[in-house]
């Protein structure tokens, strides 16, 4: 197979970074090898670049995508509101069906209200968790990505303590968080027996994806829910990747502990923009009466429910996507770590299927972000470039999500194209 070229790519991005700063409008988007790469379209589980290549999506907007690109029955959903009512400014029947079938499939959140981004529902739940328990501290977990606002931008990319993550962001904005190591048990009842009457929130990534896709240990979620209890502090979980991509109930549903305000995002609206945070009646109530503040014009608006309205109605009435899911993401993990053995690399993956991670080290398994950090990034980054340019587009993190229009002609092709890239890749 002739390897994929990106001249147009190139000359795109040229372009773009004349009058786009970096040339993307995301961060993250200016770590793809050899060139951030310039679509035009996209359809089920596949894309065409602006070079006329055909490419295996493994991207999925970046975790959105659960159905596969340009889905009918959303694109239709969404059409309709696009002429109909846009941007109501007003409420509508959309919004409260909407708003019952999440409550319908995520029992924890008995009241709650709909954003646009992750990062701003996150900030909206760690508002609120200190408005209702009249405390500051807010504990977070190493490796754990809430959004990149200043008061939790700490601790994504590098262990305890919370640091700022970037230039320009406030040092004071972090005063009242503390990061501490997942899966440290010993570690977290020691901060909430010495301050946990202290502590608003303790916030994760239930089934964490960001800093590698790293299970908690037997027990430990439960534990940190048996901390929160005592002290008074809420549990607050963070599904924006999780939530609609695991299962229908989330992370919370897999591991059956029941948190008291939840984040989702991404999967629920199928690429158009739409968030949610939502948790205890009792505590949401402090933004029923107008005590804690939550706004914003685009919340609420035509296109984002109709589209989440129609992608999560489509994933509830078709609950075999996520075995499919599951099914496809093992066969696909599975052959990378054969493939990585047949060329003289050692894979490790781990995640349920529907999103996993895979990483290069040389020994062991990955429990801990300190094993995340210990692998091999540099070597899966070239990876990933290798794999773009056989036709297979991943994100150079580390991390692979597959829609429910993922077949196994897909799995065969990233397959073959890994064989192709791990025999030319060097250590
Ligand atoms: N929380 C988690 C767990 C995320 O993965 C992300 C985005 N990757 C966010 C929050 C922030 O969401 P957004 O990019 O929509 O602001």
């Amino acid at each position: 197979m002739p390897e994929h070229s990106f001249d147009r790519s190139y000359e795109l991005h040229e372009r773009a970074s004349a009058v786009i700063a970096g040339g993307v409008s995301t961060a993250f988007r200016a770590f793809e090898r050899p060139v951030p790469l310039s679509l035009s379209s996209a359809t089920g589980a596949r894309l065409i670049d602006v070079d006329g290549n055909e490419i295996v999506d493994f991207v999925c907007g970046m975790g959105p995508i659960i159905l596969g690109h340009g889905h009918e029955r959303v694109v239709a959903a969404v059409t309709r509101a696009a002429a109909q009512l846009q941007q109501p400014s007003a409420q509508h029947e959309a919004e409260i069906e909407l708003a019952e079938l999440l409550r319908s499939v995520l029992p924890s959140c008995e009241r709650l209200r709909f954003g646009l981004s992750g990062s701003e529902a996150v900030h909206a739940a760690l508002r609120l968790s200190r408005a209702a328990t009249g405390r500051s501290l807010v504990v977070k977990f190493a490796g754990h990505y809430h959004g990149w606002l200043d008061p939790i931008f700490a601790a994504t990319s590098h262990l305890p303590p919370a640091r700022p993550e970037t230039a320009g962001q406030q040092p004071s904005a972090l005063q009242d968080l503390v990061a501490i190591e997942w899966n440290d048990t010993a570690g977290l009842e020691q901060l909430f027996a010495e301050r946990g009457g202290e502590i608003a929130a303790l916030i994760m990534e239930p089934y964490p994806c960001n800093g590698g896709v790293i299970p908690g240990a037997p027990g430990f979620v439960e534990r940190c829910r048996e901390l929160c209890d005592q002290s008074g502090s809420l549990l607050v979980f963070d599904e924006v990747i999780t939530g609609f991509r695991v299962g229908l109930d989330g992370a919370q549903g897999m591991l059956g502990v029941r948190p008291d305000l939840t984040v989702v995002a991404k999967a629920m609206g199928n690429g158009f923009p739409i968030s949610a945070f939502g948790g205890r009646a009792d505590v949401m109530d402090e933004i029923a009466t107008n005590r804690v503040m939550h706004a914003g014009t685009y919340n609420g608006g035509g296109i984002s429910i109709a589209a989440a309205l129609a992608t999560t109605t489509e994933l509830q009435e078709e609950p075999q996507i996520y075995e499919r899911m599951r099914a496809l993401g093992t066969r696909l993990r599975e052959g990378l770590e054969a493939a990585g053995a047949r060329h003289g690399h050692r894979i490790v993956t781990q995640g349920p299927g529907p999103v996993f991670f895979a990483w290069f080290i040389d020994e062991g398994g990955v429990a801990t972000f300190r094993d995340h950090l210990a692998a091999d990034h540099a070597r899966y980054g070239r990876f990933a470039a290798l794999m773009l340019a056989e036709g297979v587009r991943l994100i150079p993190a580390g991390r692979w999500y597959l829609s429910a229009a993922h077949d196994d002609t897909d799995i065969d092709e990233a397959l073959a194209a890994a064989d192709r890239a791990l025999a030319r890749l060097e250590r």
